[in-house]
């Protein structure tokens, strides 16, 4: 593979890349709304050359008990041609400024993973790019999501799997079952999001074993080299004060980097301020590889 360097910056094109941002055709977040023209722009002001749209798409019917939170966080069925045309439209506005790859961060359905197939099929042209993310695990009577707010996580998910150990490590065997669908998509450059999610609101909880989740990353490291799946570098957590940190951690970032997994910078925007969140700690984590 051919590196391309800006030449301005000097610095590697695929550097300059976010790789997860959102739209308005998002509900949640507390900017939920803003255009995706101001995202791109904020985009190239802050030196992007490669910038992916990775809006959540439409979930199953009935995916979650609550309707509500249906709502919010994914798009109706109907609005995801709109996306796409959306995003077709700006891709060729912005073309000499900016390369935008139309993608989705796909949620990985357990147990419904056709869904997600379906719908690749079905929009196969317009897509470039995809993530694939764990929001949902099984609870008593159907999904729950992990990272709705502490206290939606402590009644439907951390009373049914008794203990936090034991929690995140059924959130790492769906990591794992993830990874393992990701690698049959037909994307070039699929990426696991946000990793470490599963810490989103680790201040606020009961505390869990350290030691054991190193030792699940390091088994997703293994899995990771051996399909060739990526993963997303992702900021949102150090915006999350419950949480303060990358979803990923930087030794994880390093060994993915030794090991020739890609890791992307994913600031996962939901706002167009978000744009470069966290971008100082990607680069001095590649710088700190590079002096090792
Ligand atoms: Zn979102
Ligand atoms: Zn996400």
């Amino acid at each position: 593979m051919t590196r391309e360097f800006d030449k301005y910056t000097g610095h590697e094109i695929d550097l300059l890349w976010n790789g997860h941002t959102h739209t308005e055709f998002c509900k949640h977040g507390d900017g939920a709304g803003a255009p995706l023209e101001n995202y791109l722009e904020q985009a190239i002001a802050s030196g992007f050359k490669k910038y992916s749209v990775t809006e959540h798409p439409p979930l199953p019917k009935g995916w979650l008990n609550d309707p509500v939170k249906m709502c919010q966080l994914a798009m109706p069925e109907d609005q995801l041609e709109n996306y796409f045309l959306r995003v077709q439209k700006l891709k060729r506005y912005y073309h000499d400024r900016l390369t935008i790859l139309s993608g989705l961060e796909l949620d990985y359905l357990y147990g419904k993973e056709s869904f997600t197939n379906n719908m690749i099929d079905s929009y196969s042209h317009w897509l470039d790019d995809a993530i694939v993310s764990v929001h949902f695990l099984p609870g008593r009577d159907g999904m729950y999501c992990i990272d709705w707010s502490p206290e939606d996580l402590q009644s439907n998910l951390l009373n049914y799997y008794g203990t936090m150990d034991n929690l995140v490590e059924h959130y790492y065997e769906h990591i794992e079952m993830a990874i393992q669908f990701a690698a049959t998509l037909p994307f070039n450059h699929v990426r696991i999001g946000h990793m470490t999610l599963i810490d989103k609101f680790r201040r606020v909880l009961p505390e869990y074993d350290a030691e054991k989740c190193q030792v699940y990353l390091k088994r997703m490291l293994v899995l990771l080299k051996e399909t060739g799946v990526g993963v997303d570098v992702n900021s949102a957590g150090l915006r999350v004060h419950t949480c303060g940190d990358f979803y990923i951690p930087e030794w994880f970032f390093h060994q993915c980097i030794q090991n020739g997994i890609e890791g992307v910078f994913g600031s996962d925007a939901h706002k167009p301020a978000d744009v470069k969140s966290g971008w100082s700690w990607y680069k001095s984590a590649i710088d700190n590889y590079n002096k090792k």
